[in-house]
């Protein structure tokens, strides 16, 4: 069966008209990928297909991934939502509970769980209701530090990889071959390699030549620059999508199924 995936949020940086900051909904895993601005969407997919419980995979927690943990209590307040299980290298979630959640930024404190990964590296299992995830967590090049994912349910696999440079040659491409569903950032066209490289950040090329060898079935383009739509710019990255196949760019309300 086709494993659901909403795009709540398929920016970086900041909001722009149509897109949202980095937010991924998995109805059937009850996942979430990132909580950045587009998580207030949750709340109506919630009222529709109710859910107890979610985890949340946390990439890192620079605030275009991490603001919508701040959105939750109105979820909390009109769903059946009773659970959250926050997922993120200890660093992070320590940044979170300690700068996000202090009362000058935020008034009330959440009652999540948070589940620390203390190894850059590792597996972890998560027992969901409807399905056995195992998780596979590394290290991604980006500054301070982020973290990707591949998330298996045995039938179906999805890598999730977010902020960071795409490189043919970076260690993380090695545990990203052959999934059904690839994630992957995309913020910059060819014409910004400089600032890509120098804000941890992909370029178009570059990212399709890593979907290439990672044999991903589908490859999603995430964590678009949201000033291209701002100044109402066409970039080069619809162009160099047009000679691949199963590649496109992910806009907000979306949804995939591999
Ligand atoms: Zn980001
Ligand atoms: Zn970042």
């Amino acid at each position: 069966m086709d494993v659901r995936l909403h795009c709540l949020g398929t920016t970086g940086y900041h909001p722009s008209p149509k897109r949202h900051t980095a937010c991924y909904y998995l109805p059937d895993w009850q996942l979430m990928l990132d909580a950045g601005t587009g998580l207030f969407r949750l709340t109506k997919l919630l009222l529709e297909e109710p859910q107890e419980k979610i985890t949340i995979l946390l990439s890192h927690a620079h605030l275009d991934h991490v603001v919508g943990l701040t959105f939750l209590l109105d979820t909390l307040a009109v769903t059946s939502l009773k659970e959250i299980v926050v997922v993120g290298m200890e660093d992070k979630l320590r940044a979170i509970q300690k700068h996000l959640y202090h009362e000058n930024l935020f008034p009330v404190p959440p009652a999540f769980h948070f589940q620390a990964l203390t190894s850059p590296e590792g597996q972890l299992v998560l027992e969901q209701d409807q399905a056995t995830l195992s998780i596979h967590w590394f290290p991604v090049d980006h500054p301070g530090g982020a973290t990707a994912f591949r998330i298996s349910s045995g039938a179906k696999t999805l890598a999730y990889v977010t902020d960071t440079t795409a490189r043919p040659d970076a260690a993380y491409v090695q545990n990203i071959y052959d999934v059904d569903a690839l994630l992957h950032e995309c913020y910059f066209s060819d014409s910004h390699k400089e600032l890509a490289e120098k804000t941890g950040h992909s370029w178009i090329s570059a990212v399709l030549e890593v979907a290439s060898i990672s044999r991903a079935k589908k490859t999603a383009l995430i964590h678009i620059n949201p000033l291209a739509e701002i100044l109402n710019q066409t970039t080069d990255i619809e162009s160099a999508l047009a000679a691949t196949k199963n590649i496109f760019v992910a806009e907000d309300e979306d949804l995939l199924l591999f």
